[in-house]
C-alpha cells in the first residue's frame, strides 16, 4: 500500500503559475484514471494523493497567513488537480476572501475538468466569474473521442466543446492543453484532425502544446512495452503540431504556447490567426532539417 501525501500539500501547478501564490483548495484528482497521467497515481493505479476538499477554515487560514506575510500583488493559483470539483459557494467564498485580504491580485486561476464544469449551472459559472476567477486550465489532450476513450479520460469531444464554451460564455478565460502524440502512430491522423476541429469549435483564449512522455510509472507504459502503443519520434511530434495548426478554422484567434520542457519546439503566438502562416513555415523548417529528423526522443524521467 502506497503511503499517500496529505491533500494540503501542493504537488502541481502550471509552469505559467510558477511565481504565483499557491493556495491548496483540493488535493489529488477526483478522476485519477487517465492512462497517460502519473500526477496522482502509480502505474498500478495506487493513489499518491487522495482526492479531497480542504475544510473552508483551512483554506481561509492560508489566505490570512499569506496576507500576514505581505503576499500582495501576486497572481493566485487554487491548487489541486481539479479545484472546480469543489462546490460553487465554497469557491466563491475562497475567491472573495482572496480579493478581500490580498491587494492587487493580478489573477485567480485553477485547473478544471470538463465534467466539473458541465455539472455547474450557467448561473454558478457566472458567480465564479463575478467573484474573480479569471482563468481555468483544462486538459483537452485530444479532440478525438476514440483516443480519449482509449486513454480513460472519462469524457469525450462533445463534452469538451460544451464545457469549453460554458467557461468562455461565463466570462472566464480558458487555457486548453493539447497532448501531442497521444494517439501514438496508429491514431496520429485522427488526433490531428479531431483536435483541430474541437479547437475550432471552442476557440479557447489560449491553447498550449504538451508532448506525451511516458514514464515507467504510468499505466500507458504497459502498452508501449507490449508494442500496442508506438510513441512518435520528435519530428513526428513537430509535424502533428504543424498539422493541428494548419487544420484550424479561420475563426481561431487563440494564443498558442509551447511553454513546457517536454516539447521539441518553442514557438509562441499571441494570435494564431495572424501568425498561422509564419508558424507553419517555421515548423516546416524544423521538419525538413536533417538534424531534427535524426533527433532522438528526450529521456525525461521527471517533469
Ligand atoms: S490528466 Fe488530469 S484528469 Fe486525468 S488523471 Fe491526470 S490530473 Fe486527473
Amino acid at each position: 500500500m502506497t503511503e499517500t501525501i496529505p491533500i494540503s500539500r501542493i504537488l502541481f501547478r502550471p509552469p505559467v503559475e510558477a511565481y504565483s501564490l499557491l493556495i491548496a483548495v483540493t488535493g489529488g484528482c477526483s478522476w485519477n484514471r487517465c492512462r497517460f497521467c502519473g500526477m496522482y497515481k502509480t502505474r498500478d493505479y495506487q493513489t499518491i494523493q487522495e482526492y479531497g476538499i480542504l475544510p473552508l477554515d483551512a483554506v481561509l487560514k492560508q489566505i490570512d497567513e499569506a496576507a500576514c506575510h505581505n503576499y500582495h500583488g501576486f497572481p493566485v493559483f487554487l491548487a489541486g488537480g481539479n479545484a472546480t470539483s469543489a462546490p460553487t459557494d465554497y469557491l466563491v467564498k475562497v475567491i472573495n476572501y482572496i480579493r478581500l485580504r490580498l491587494k492587487n491580485v493580478q489573477r485567480v486561476s485553477c485547473y478544471a475538468k470538463s465534467l466539473d464544469i458541465l455539472r455547474k449551472s450557467e448561473t454558478e459559472m457566472k458567480e465564479l466569474s463575478r467573484a474573480g476567477l479569471d482563468i481555468v486550465y483544462m486538459g483537452l489532450e485530444s479532440g478525438s473521442s476514440k483516443i480519449l476513450r482509449i486513454m480513460h479520460k472519462g469524457t469525450n469531444a462533445e463534452s469538451m466543446i460544451k464545457a469549453g464554451k460554458k467557461v468562455l460564455n461565463a466570462g472566464i478565460k480558458l487555457s486548453l492543453y493539447v497532448l501531442v502524440g497521444l494517439g501514438g502512430k496508429k491514431y496520429s491522423k485522427e488526433h490531428v484532425i479531431e483536435t483541430a476541429r474541437v479547437l475550432t469549435e471552442i476557440n479557447p483564449t489560449i491553447f498550449r502544446f504538451r508532448t506525451l512522455h511516458v514514464s515507467q510509472t504510468v499505466p500507458l507504459y504497459d502498452d508501449i512495452e507490449s508494442g500496442e502503443f508506438e510513441l512518435l519520434s520528435p519530428v513526428e511530434c513537430i509535424k502533428e503540431e504543424r498539422d493541428i495548426i494548419a487544420n484550424l478554422g479561420e475563426n481561431v484567434t487563440s494564443e498558442v504556447y509551447n511553454d513546457h520542457m517536454n516539447n521539441y519546439c518553442y514557438l509562441d503566438s499571441k494570435n494564431i490567426k495572424n501568425d498561422r502562416e509564419h508558424f507553419i513555415k517555421a515548423l516546416d523548417l524544423y521538419i525538413n532539417d536533417p538534424q531534427i529528423q535524426k533527433m532522438p526522443r528526450k529521456n525525461l524521467t521527471v517533469m
